[in-house]
C-alpha cells in the first residue's frame, strides 16, 4: 500500500480538452511538472478522436467549448462503453453552482473553477487518478478467478457478446467448448483439497497453453473451464479441444512428491449464425455434449450437432451432419 492510502500507483495520462490556448499552456505545464502525460485537444472532434489512441486515465474538460459545449462531450463519453469509465473533471471560468451541479449530474467526478489554484488543481487531478486506478484494479479482480487467474463467469459474460459481434460482422464462425475434469472429487478425497487446487491450477495453465492466443479462457465452475474460440469452426474447435484433452491426460501433477493423474471430458458447440446468438444457448449445447461425453465413459470430446439437435463423439468418422446424434432422450 502506498503512503497516501492507495494500493496502486496510478497511470497518469490526462486528456485536456480546452480551446483557450493560454489555459492549455498553464495546465499542461503544471500537470507535466507532476510527471503526468498530457494530450491536448481543442474541441469535441479532436478530443473524442484522441480517446482510443491515447487511452486517457482522466479527462479535463472545458465546459464552455465553442460550437458544442462540454456537456455534449460528456454526454457522448458516458454513452460509449469504451469511454464510459474515464473520469471527467470539468473546468470553467466563474462557473455557476447550477452549472457545476449539472456537470456532476451528467457524470463528472469534479468541477474546478478558473482562475486555477495550481496546488488545488494538481491535488484534485491526483485524487481522481488514484480513484480511477483503484476502480480499474477492482474491475480487473472482479473478472479474474482467484485460484487459476483465468477469466471468471463475469469475464465470460462480458467477453462473449463482444467476440461474437466481431465474428458476425466479419462473417466468421465462432465455437465454444466446456471442459470438465473427470472424477475430480476423488482427487480431493484421495490427496486432499490443496492437491485438488494444484491440479486445477496446472489444468488451467495447460488449457491456456494449448489454445490460441486469441481464444478466451474462463474457469466456469469448480472444475469446469470454458473456451471461446473466435474465427474457429467446429473442426478447428474439436482440434483445440482434442489437444487439450490429450495434454491433460499426459499431465502428471506432482503434489508432495505424489504424481496425480487426471483426465477431462469436453463438449463443443458452434455458435449459431442467428443475428443474436445467446451465450447461454451455445453454452447449454456444449454442456449437453459434455453430459453425453461423461455418460459414454469420459476422457473424450463430444460435439453438439445443431442440424440434428443432438450430441456425437468427435472421434466418430464424419462427426458432422452425416453422423447420427445421440438425442437428449436416448440416454
Ligand atoms: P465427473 O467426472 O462426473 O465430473 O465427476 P467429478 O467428481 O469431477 O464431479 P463432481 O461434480 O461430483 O465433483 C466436483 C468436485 O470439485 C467437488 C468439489 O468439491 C470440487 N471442487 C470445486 N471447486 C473446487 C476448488 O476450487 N478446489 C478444489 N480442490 N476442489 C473443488
Ligand atoms: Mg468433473
Ligand atoms: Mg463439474
Amino acid at each position: 500500500m502506498l503512503p497516501n492510502g492507495s494500493i496502486v500507483e496510478p497511470t497518469r495520462k490526462v486528456l485536456l480538452i480546452e480551446n483557450v490556448q493560454a489555459d492549455r499552456y498553464l495546465l499542461r505545464n503544471w500537470l507535466q511538472a507532476e510527471k503526468m502525460e498530457v494530450y491536448e485537444a481543442v474541441d469535441i472532434i479532436t478530443g473524442l478522436a484522441a480517446c482510443p489512441k491515447f487511452q486517457p486515465n482522466l479527462i479535463l474538460l472545458e465546459l464552455r467549448l465553442p460550437t458544442w459545449s462540454g456537456y455534449e462531450v460528456i454526454r457522448r463519453l458516458k454513452n460509449d462503453p469504451k469511454t464510459l469509465s474515464i473520469p471527467v473533471i470539468f473546468i470553467a471560468d466563474s462557473a455557476l453552482t447550477s452549472e457545476k451541479a449539472k456537470g456532476i449530474d451528467m457524470g463528472a467526478v469534479d468541477f474546478i473553477s478558473k482562475p486555477f489554484d495550481p496546488v488545488e488543481l494538481v491535488a484534485r487531478v491526483g485524487s481522481a487518478l488514484r480513484t480511477k486506478a483503484l476502480l480499474d484494479l477492482l474491475e480487473q479482480r472482479a473478472h479474474l478467478d482467484g485460484l487459476t487467474e483465468l477469466g471468471n463467469r463475469f469475464a465470460l459474460r462480458d467477453r462473449f457478446p463482444h467476440e461474437w459481434e466481431t465474428c458476425r460482422r466479419g462473417e466468421n464462425p465462432m465455437s465454444v467448448f466446456i471442459a470438465d475434469l473427470d472424477h475430480f472429487k476423488r482427487i480431493n478425497d484421495q490427496f486432499g483439497h490443496a492437491a485438488g487446487d494444484e491440479v486445477l491450477r496446472q489444468a488451467a495453465r495447460t488449457l491456456r497453453r494449448s489454445v490460441r492466443e486469441s481464444d478466451f479462457v474462463a474457469r466456469y465452475g469448480g472444475e469446469e473451464f470454458v473456451v471461446v474460440a473466435p474465427n474457429c469452426d467446429l473442426d478447428g474447435a474439436v482440434q483445440l479441444a482434442e489437444r487439450f484433452r490429450g495434454e491433460i491426460a499426459d499431465l502428471r501433477v506432482r503434489f508432495r512428491s505424489q504424481p496425480i493423474q487426471v483426465t477431462c471430458s469436453v463438449g463443443v458447440a458452434l455458435v449459431s449464425g442467428d443475428a443474436e446468438a445467446d451465450a447461454l444457448d451455445v453454452l447449454d449445447q456444449a454442456d449437453q455434449a459434455l453430459f453425453h461425453c461423461k455418460d459414454a465413459g469420459r476422457n473424450a470430446v463430444w460435439v453438439w450437432n445443431p442440424a440434428q439437435g443432438g450430441a456425437i463423439p468427435a472421434n466418430r468418422p464424419a462427426f458432422g451432419a452425416l453422423a447420427r446424434p445421440v438425442a437428449a432422450g436416448d440416454v
